[in-house]
């Protein structure tokens, strides 16, 4: 078959590794010498054992993740955590109560959810856009916190913090869906972190979730049980049957990015992706524009209106439709923001970013 030259820059489920895709193609009908699929396996037979024990490894040699965490993958997505997080965490703490930043769609719909099980405290005033991350020594953070959680890449806006919060002591949360292994991070600063795979790791279906193990063992007593932290630790992951084939996949991309420099040479690749692109929209005199503060323009999803400041729609759908024919897809902008976005994960390559800088030059040039 005549293969179809497509880049895909989809926010998510988004693309993987040539590698990764060959690899499974190629395991897809036997598993090494198991004569079945992954597909059709057991998830308790040694030969996934070994699949989950691996894949757990690779996680945690590649974040340097400390003795005193567990990793779990679990299912439901990012979502699913929007409910598990409060209703493991919030009842640390007597007063049931949480704090929450809320810098993009991902933060505030985790935050309603939490509403549910305990007190919300949403720790500065409402932002009207989401295009900033209100100033750290603005918050107003509650020491008798069960947690404070945030978002440390808004998939959706294009906001990404490049610090950790510091909570005083309070533990801190964060949903790191759309930037996980993008860079190093220092998983000892955090009392739980979690990803749906889907974005920078891997197919949907399976979240990793990442815990410190006093914060085990506190969930409400209405917890679901398959969302219940301290019973799926003890489980490692099997209290059911886990999302197999995504932890498989998951552990192939996460072997790809070992061989490939691990998480400090992806931050490299992903700086050099999204500053081609940044650097391309600061210097077109306004034809694009991107709605983010510059300090937190994130390197993972790039939003930006072309035209004008917020969008001429109709040259927006020329630019896509021009996108489309040179097999460039998936650049359109969330609904809920409008205008085009590049997400530019782990598996898109420079070239990728390259060739999409490219159109954009030609774009401008044949437009402005
Ligand atoms: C995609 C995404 C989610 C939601 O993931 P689902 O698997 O669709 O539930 C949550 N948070 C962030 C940051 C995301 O990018």
């Amino acid at each position: 078959m005549e293969e179809k030259k497509t880049i895909n820059f989809g926010a998510g489920p988004a693309k993987l590794p040539r590698a990764v895709l060959l690899q499974a193609q190629r395991e897809l009908l036997m598993y090494n010498d198991t004569g079945i699929s992954v597909l059709e396996m057991s998830h308790r037979s040694s030969d996934f054992s070994k699949i989950l024990s691996k894949t757990k490894n690779l996680l945690v040699e590649l974040l340097k993740i400390p003795d005193n965490y567990k990793v779990m993958f679990l299912q439901g997505g990012g979502s699913g955590q929007f409910s598990a997080v409060p209703l493991n965490l919030i009842g640390l703490k007597e007063a049931k109560c949480a704090d929450y930043v809320v810098t993009g769609t991902w933060s505030e719909k985790a935050a309603k959810e939490a509403e549910k099980y305990g007190k919300v405290n949403i720790v500065h005033p409402k932002l009207d856009r989401y295009t900033k991350i209100p100033e750290p020594s603005s918050w107003t953070l509650n020491p008798a916190a069960s947690y404070v959680y945030y978002c440390c890449n808004e998939t959706v806006h294009g906001v990404e913090y490049n610090f950790i919060p510091e909570t005083n002591g309070v533990v801190l949360v964060c949903d790191m869906s759309s930037n996980f292994l993008s860079r190093p991070v220092d998983v000892s600063k955090f009392g739980l972190i979690y990803a749906g795979a889907q974005k920078n790791v891997g197919c949907a279906g399976v979240t990793a979730v990442i815990v410190r193990e006093d914060l085990l063992g506190h969930a409400l007593k209405e917890c679901p049980v398959v969302l219940d932290y301290g019973v799926q630790a003890k489980m490692d992951s099997l209290y059911n049957t886990p999302p197999c084939y995504s932890i498989y996949i998951m552990g192939l991309v996460l072997e790809w990015i070992k061989n490939n420099g691990g998480s400090q040479e992806m931050e490299a690749l992903n700086h050099k992706k999204s500053t081609l692109i940044y650097d391309l929209i600061n210097a077109s005199d306004g034809f694009y524009a991107c709605p983010v503060d510059e300090a937190c323009r994130s390197r993972m999803n790039v939003p930006f209106r072309v035209g004008k400041a917020d969008g001429d729609e109709a040259l927006e759908k020329k630019f896509l439709d021009g996108a489309a024919q040179r097999g460039m897809i998936s650049l359109k902008g969330h609904r809920s923001v409008g205008g085009i976005r590049a997400s530019l994960y782990n598996a898109v390559t420079v070239e990728d970013a390259q060739g999409l800088a490219a159109y954009m030059r030609e774009f401008q040039q044949e437009h402005q």
